[in-house]
């Protein structure tokens, strides 16, 4: 075991969003015209956008998609499905948003666009949902509760390797949920009880974990929704190494969704309901800092947050402004480990820095950034089911650049660009563990995980 140096939390970049911007979506003409007429036409992030490169075309551009949208809400160009077709293209990646010198709000201008598309009465124009993407959305993903209740359904369906069965089914391989299934992770339990360097599992998580040792303060952890089923092991290794460092972790049993994937896809009052009850249910706790280990869900919350109690911050950023960490003894890890960087993470929330300086504490450790990190790896929310075309694509080529590296390990902070990441590199045969950094770090903290 090696003596941890201490982290160097005058290092800390804050995560913050650009002051002024008035964050919240607004499906209105107006509002949408007069975000677009920010963009000067330049051109300087067309060489950004991942469905520019691969495409080629300046309607599945960002600068070619803002004046579509213009076109639209001016009622010069007719709303119609080759229009829907160009917005529905985009990932919300927001890599034009972070190099754009004009600071036009993509992300913004783009979820209110899907809004006003989704309020149309012409259901050729709506977005295709199929009743199974309608189910996952409305049923499963607004009631995280009911996702916890299946976890040990499937993991007795893993365990006796039903679903492994059951995916090689043609038929099933078109449905929406069937897709997510056969990528599910092996099923994990929540932690009830930590001890030093292992942990008891029970069917949910507990309200509070105490702190080990002295007390250094209390936090909020945030569980997503799908993540209850398919980054349990995130989550436990989350609340280790938080209690460890001597903080206590909330873990509220009534919030729910972000609602990022109903954001993207232009139903925003379902995304606003999800996103109070989460205030009013972190707000309750005192906590100053919630913590998200998903970077996804982490832009949701920290651009859905106007409660001045507490603010939203990313496990990594956290963890290495974090205290105690002079009693903690990190194991030398004598490979190459590769990162990739969540669009997220990179575009939005500026925070995948925090990941490369955490990691960097590891004793031996060699750390290698994916080429084009840059890029998206195509999971966006649900839009490798939506898109599959393009999602593979931007997959193949990410799972080129980790064979070109050959580590030992894939890190990324997002569940939906892991699940993805994995299943590209199960189906090219390379066995290879894709892992969030706080989980490799809690095994080198000692955690049998
Ligand atoms: S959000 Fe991503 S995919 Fe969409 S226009 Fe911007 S860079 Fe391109
Ligand atoms: S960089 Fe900004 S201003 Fe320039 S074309 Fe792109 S969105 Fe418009």
């Amino acid at each position: 075991m090696t003596k941890k140096q201490p982290i160097n939390s005058s290092k800390m970049l804050p995560v913050e969003l650009d002051e002024g911007k008035n964050l919240s979506i607004n499906p209105t003409k107006e509002f949408i015209v007069a975000e677009s007429n920010q963009c000067v036409s330049c051109g300087l992030c067309l060489p950004h956008c991942p469905t520019y490169r691969l495409l080629k075309s300046e309607a599945d551009s960002p600068r070619g998609r803002i004046a579509l949208m213009q076109g639209v809400m001016r009622d010069k160009i007719p709303l119609n499905a080759r229009f829907v077709m160009h917005m529905d293209r985009c990932l919300s990646c927001r890599a034009c948003e972070a190099a754009c010198p004009n600071h036009v709000a993509f992300g913004n201008l783009m979820d209110s666009t899907r809004a006003v598309i989704a309020q149309q009465s012409d259901d050729a124009l709506q977005i295709k949902e199929t009743g199974s993407m309608f189910m996952l959305k409305q049923w499963l993903i607004t009631h995280p509760v009911r996702i916890e209740r299946l976890r040990r359904l499937f993991y007795w369906l893993q365990r006796i390797g039903f679903l492994k069965w059951l995916g090689k089914s043609e038929l099933l391989k078109k449905n929406a949920i069937w897709n997510l299934v056969v990528q599910l992770p092996v099923v994990e339990f929540p932690v009830s009880k930590m001890t030093e360097n292992s942990y008891k599992v029970g069917d949910r998580w507990l309200e509070v974990y105490p702190a080990r040792g002295q007390e250094r303060g209390a936090v909020g952890l945030f569980l997503g929704c799908i993540a209850r089923l398919t980054d349990v092991t995130t989550l436990n290794a989350s609340i280790f190494i938080l209690n460890q460092l001597g903080y206590v972790v909330h873990v509220p049993s009534r919030q729910t969704c972000c609602g990022a994937i109903h954001q993207h896809a232009g139903d925003r009052d379902c995304a606003m309901a999800l996103a109070r009850q989460n205030r009013s249910v972190f707000a309750e706790l005192g906590v100053e800092v919630v913590l998200s280990a998903a970077s996804g869900c982490g832009v949701q919350l920290v651009e859905e947050n106007n409660a001045d109690c507490y603010r939203v911050m990313d496990i990594s950023q956290f963890l290495l402004t974090a205290q105690g960490w002079e009693d903690i003894e990190l194991k030398s890890l004598e490979k190459k480990v590769l990162i990739h960087d969540p669009c997220s993470l990179r575009h939005v929330l500026n925070g995948h820095g925090f990941v490369y300086e955490l990691m960097a504490h590891i004793p031996g450790i060699q750390i290698i950034p994916l080429p084009d990190n840059d890029q998206c790896c195509g999971a966006a929310g649900m839009y490798f089911i939506n898109q599959p075309e393009i999602a593979q694509q931007l997959l193949d080529a990410k799972i080129s650049a980790v064979q070109e590296k050959r580590g030992a390990y894939l890190l990324t902070s997002n569940i939906g660009c892991a699940m993805h990441l994995a299943t590209g590199l199960r189906n090219r045969g390379i066995d290879l563990e894709v892992l969030h950094p706080v989980t490799l770090l809690a095994r080198q903290m000692g955690l049998e995980l």
